[in-house]
């Protein structure tokens, strides 16, 4: 039985491992949430930081005989045998014998290319309202919309805060006309302008620069919280899976062109392709 070693994969081989199963799991090592301070809705473990709950999770499946060992796996392929089981090679070269396997692999996050963005991933650049919301409550975030769950992912952040913003990318589809009466009645201003950087000072997220609006023209008084629905997971190179949201802590300024209330349709409705 071979398995990758985070969350899910130790869970699977706690199972296995009282089930009496010969388990082994081949982990490379780099789970998703790395990046992240503390794991969070995990009845039992609330804030535990990622890295410590594997270590506990390793713990535990040791006491049932379950071995873990740092691998990376190349290859996988039917043993000579047909019908018995696999042959797992790993990035050493070491090959294993399993007769089943359950690939527990994660995802793998691509990140929107804006310049300081990957920097912040994890700590205020963020991916899901639940993961991370109650941690950036009632701080102003923005949206980097990217596909059309944009307009879903502003409406769960609103929960969080009354200061939000969605920043619509390039490529990105406009949201349809419901979406945008949905958050408009929320007090959402929607802004069709590319992100150019994130800005950061002193270790901290202080806004996003727009293409249209010049740093001497900077508003420093706003704050926004940037978050990208709608593309996946955490790594900022590598195979892309799915997932589909980002969050993202700023605490100072947000270089949007105009304040909130009055521009909140014309500026997509003026910019939107
Ligand atoms: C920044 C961030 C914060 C998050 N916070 C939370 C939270 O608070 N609460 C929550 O419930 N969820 C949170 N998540 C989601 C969280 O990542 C998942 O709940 C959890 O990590 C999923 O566990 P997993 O085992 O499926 O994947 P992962 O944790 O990604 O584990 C997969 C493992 O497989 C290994 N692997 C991959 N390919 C191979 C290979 N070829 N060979 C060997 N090993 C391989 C990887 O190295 C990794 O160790 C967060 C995600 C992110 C990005």
């Amino acid at each position: 039985m071979h398995m990758r070693g985070g969350a899910a994969g130790l869970s699977g081989a706690l199972a296995l491992g009282r089930s009496r199963r010969s388990v082994l799991v081949l982990d490379a090592g780099s789970p998703r949430n790395a990046a992240a301070g503390h794991v969070h809705n995990y009845l039992g473990r609330e804030g535990t930081p990622p890295l410590e709950l594997l270590e506990i999770g390793r713990g535990e499946v040791a006491q049932y005989g379950v071995r873990v060992t740092v691998a990376r796996v190349e290859t996988v392929r039917p043993w000579d045998l047909p019908g018995i089981g696999f042959v797992v090679t790993t990035d050493s070269g070491r090959e294993v014998l399993a007769r089943r396997l359950l690939a527990a692999s994660g995802v793998t996050d691509v990140l929107p290319d804006v310049p300081g963005l990957a920097d912040r991933w994890g700590r205020d650049v963020l991916h899901c309202p639940y993961c991370h919301g109650w941690e950036i409550r009632d701080r102003a975030i923005t949206v980097l919309a990217t596909n059309k769950m944009a307009a879903h992912q502003a409406m769960l952040f609103r929960q969080l805060t009354e200061d939000l913003v969605v920043v619509l990318t390039e490529g990105c589809p406009r949201p349809t006309e419901d979406d945008l009466e949905r958050l408009a009645a929320r007090g959402v201003r929607v802004v069709a302008d590319p992100p150019v950087q994130v800005s950061v000072e002193n270790d901290t997220l202080r806004g996003l620069r727009l293409a249209s609006v010049r740093s001497s023209r900077v508003t420093p008084s706003w704050s926004r919280q940037v978050s990208e629905p709608g593309r996946s997971s955490s790594r900022p190179s590598g195979s892309s899976r799915s997932c589909s949201k980002w969050v993202a802590r700023s605490s100072a300024r947000s270089y949007l062109p105009s304040p909130p209330a009055p521009r909140r349709s014309r500026a997509f409705g003026s910019q939107a392709t």
